[in-house]
C-alpha cells in the first residue's frame, strides 16, 4: 500500500530530493562520474560494467546519439584504464522500433569493445523483447564470439530452455557468457514465477546447468541465501575461480559483495551512469513497487 503510494507520488518529486537517495545507486551524470566511481571500485578488487542509463526511446533519431555516447564512453573509460566492461540496453537503441536499426548502433559498440579486447553484456528487458534480444546475441555472438554476453532472467519460465537452445553457441575455449539475474519487470504469471522461493529454485536451477555444461555464469544477485547456494554448486562442481563471477548492483550489499571479494570471487559491479537518472529511477519503481521499501529504507533510516 505505502510501496504504491510512493511509487505514485516519486515523479512529482522534486528532482534534487529524489537524488538524495538515488545518488547512492547512480555513479553521477557523466562519463567522469562513471570512470571515477569505476576506478574507486578496482582498487577495491572490484571489476565494473559500466551502463548509460536509458532504455525505451520513442524517437530512432536518439539511438544515433545514444551509440555515439557508448563509443565515447568506452574511448575514456578504455584510455583511463579502467577495469570493467559494458553493458547496454537494446531498446536504447530503438530495439522495438526498428531491429535492424538497433542492430546497427550496437555492432558498432561491441566491435569497437572488441577493437580493445573488451566485452559487452546484452541486458534483458520485459518480456515482448525476449526473443528479440536473444536473436541478437546469435548475431553478435556469430561475429564477435569473445567480446559479447546475454542477460538471463531467472523468473521467466522459459529460461532453462532457452539455456539449453543457445547451448550451440557454446565453445570449449569461448564459454557462453551468461549474467543470471531475478528480473526486475512486471511479467504475466503465464510465463514468471512470482513466489520468492520458486524464483530462488529456478535461479540455483539455471546456475547449476550453466556449470554442468561449461559456461560461465555471471550470477547476479544480492540475496544471500541465492549467493550461499550458488557458492555450493561452484563447491560441487569444483568450479576454478576464473569460471564465473558474482555481480551486484552500484551501492547495493557492500558488505555482502566484500565478504565475497574477501574469499577471492571475481565480482563486477554494474555502474549505471547518465542525465536520465531520474526517469530510470523512477521507472523502476513504477515497474516494481518493491523497490519502494528499498527507498523508504534509504530515506528514514540513514
Ligand atoms: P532480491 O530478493 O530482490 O533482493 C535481495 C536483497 O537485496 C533485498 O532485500 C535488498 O536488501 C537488496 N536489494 C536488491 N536490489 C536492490 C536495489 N536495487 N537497491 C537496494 N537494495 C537492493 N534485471 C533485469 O531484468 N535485466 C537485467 O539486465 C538486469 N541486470 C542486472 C545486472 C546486475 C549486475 C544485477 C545485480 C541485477 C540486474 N538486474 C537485471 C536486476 C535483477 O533482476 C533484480 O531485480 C535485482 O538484482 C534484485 O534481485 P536480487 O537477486 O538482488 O534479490
Amino acid at each position: 500500500m505505502v510501496n504504491k503510494l510512493i511509487a505514485k507520488i516519486l515523479p512529482y518529486m522534486p528532482q534534487k530530493l529524489v537524488w538524495q537517495f538515488s545518488k547512492e545507486y547512480i555513479a553521477g551524470e557523466t562519463i567522469d562520474d562513471a570512470v571515477k566511481a569505476s576506478k574507486e571500485l578496482n582498487k577495491e578488487g572490484i571489476l565494473t560494467t559500466i551502463d548509460v542509463l536509458g532504455e525505451f526511446i520513442k524517437n530512432l533519431g536518439e539511438a544515433e546519439a545514444n551509440k555515439r555516447e557508448y563509443l565515447e564512453v568506452i574511448e575514456i573509460a578504455e584510455r583511463a584504464g579502467v577495469k570493467g566492461n559494458y553493458s547496454l540496453k537494446p531498446t536504447f537503441f530503438g530495439l522495438l522500433i526498428d531491429t535492424e536499426t538497433a542492430y546497427g548502433h550496437i555492432r558498432e559498440i561491441v566491435a569497437k569493445a572488441a577493437s580493445h579486447g573488451n566485452f559487452v553484456r546484452i541486458d534483458m528487458e520485459d518480456s515482448p523483447c525476449t526473443d528479440r534480444e536473444i536473436e541478437l546475441f546469435r548475431r553478435l555472438k556469430a561475429e564477435f564470439p569473445s567480446n559479447v554476453g546475454l542477460v538471463l532472467q531467472a523468473y521467466l519460465k522459459r529460461t532453462y530452455q532457452d539455456i539449453k537452445n543457445m547451448k550451440d553457441l557454446h565453445r570449449a575455449d569461448i564459454p557462453l557468457n551468461f549474467r543470471l539475474c531475478k528480473g526486475i519487470y512486471v511479467e504475466p504469471a503465464s510465463i514468471s514465477y512470482k513466489n520468492y522461493d520458486e524464483i530462488n529454485h529456478h535461479f540455483l536451477e539455471d546456475i547449476e546447468l550453466m556449470l554442468q555444461e561449461g559456461m560461465y555464469p555471471a550470477i547476479a544477485t544480492h540475496d544471500k541465501p541465492v549467493v550461499e547456494g550458488a557458492l555450493k554448486l561452484i563447491e560441487k562442481y569444483q568450479v576454478p575461480k576464473d569460471r564465473y563471477e558474482f555481480q551486484m548492483l552500484y551501492g547495493v550489499t557492500p558488505a555482502l559483495r566484500k565478504s565475497l571479494v574477501d574469499q577471492g570471487h571475481t565480482m563486477r559491479v554494474y555502474v549505471p551512469f547518465g542525465k536520465q537518472w531520474f526517469g530510470y529511477c523512477t521507472r523502476r519503481i513504477k515497474e516494481n513497487p518493491k523497490m519502494a521499501s528499498v527507498i523508504m529504507k534509504a530515506i528514514f533510516f540513514k
